[in-house]
């Protein structure tokens, strides 16, 4: 299964979550090596879904096959990538392989220096590939929006010019066994709670151990019964409630 990689090898956040144009969204901006336009790479093997040229040229690529996610999630990832000046060079269901040139940085829809605006969603893609999220009328954001970082692997070949503070996961540290470690680790969560309980329950059945025990204690003490008329007196006693124990005289 592949990784899904960060789209640029220069690394410059250059626009964060929830700031500005992106209220609302998981977007970040791309700025790439310089102020020049640089490319971004295809993150998986992909094929392209949609192109809206008539706003920023938002272009939808959509994985081939379930990716693994920088989280550990295995799924389709979907990314929206916004501002190339000019798409002219895609088409629906034009193909790439990971690693390939997919897109390039620009200003195309009022944007401020050359850059690319990015989203990822999770699973594959449906409808329009986004909706109104309402912080203003125009704003729409991915489907199934995820935050990128959450999304996207980095390995050492990437410059990290700006990382834009989040916590980016490099493909060394993937263990191949740390989902594994992660799934028995829950186990043994669930285990001690179950524990917890078990005891909880040990400790209320012995305070009405305890609880019973001296009431017993406390009980007047029977009657002698005459060693004559023992054998003879035979008790029907009612458990349940209202009704009292009836005494059977045997004559
Ligand atoms: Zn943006």
């Amino acid at each position: 299964m592949q990784k899904a990689m960060y789209l640029s090898r220069y690394m410059k956040i250059t626009g964060g979550y929830d700031i500005e144009s992106h209220q609302r969204t998981f977007a970040l901006d791309e700025g790439g090596s310089d102020t020049g336009i640089d490319f971004m790479i295809a993150p998986f093997d992909c094929v392209v879904k949609r192109i809206w040229e008539d706003d920023a040229n938002e272009v939808w690529f959509e994985s081939k096959e379930k990716v693994k996610y920088a989280d550990g999630t295995e799924d389709y990832m979907v990314i929206m990538l916004v501002h190339d000046n000019d798409v002219s060079d895609l088409w629906i269901g034009k193909e790439f392989k990971q690693g390939d040139k997919i897109y390039d940085e620009g200003t195309k829809g009022n944007a401020d220096g050359n850059h690319v605006h990015i989203e990822c969603g999770v699973g594959q893609f449906y409808g329009d590939g986004w909706y109104h999220n309402w912080y203003t009328p125009s704003s729409m954001t991915i489907n199934n929006a995820k935050r990128i970082e959450e999304c996207l692997w980095i390995d050492d070949s990437y410059v990290i010019i700006n990382d834009g503070g989040l916590n980016w996961r490099n493909v060394k540290d993937d263990h191949q066994y740390d989902e594994l470690i992660q799934q028995l680790q829950q186990r043994v969560n669930e285990l001690k709670e179950i524990k917890k309980g078990l005891e909880e329950e040990y400790e209320e059945s012995k305070k009405e151990y305890e609880a019973l025990k001296e009431e017993l204690a406390n009980m007047e003490p029977l009657p002698e019964v005459p060693l004559e008329d023992r054998g003879k007196i035979k008790f029907r006693i009612f458990l349940n409630e209202g009704e009292s124990s009836e005494e059977e005289k045997l004559s």
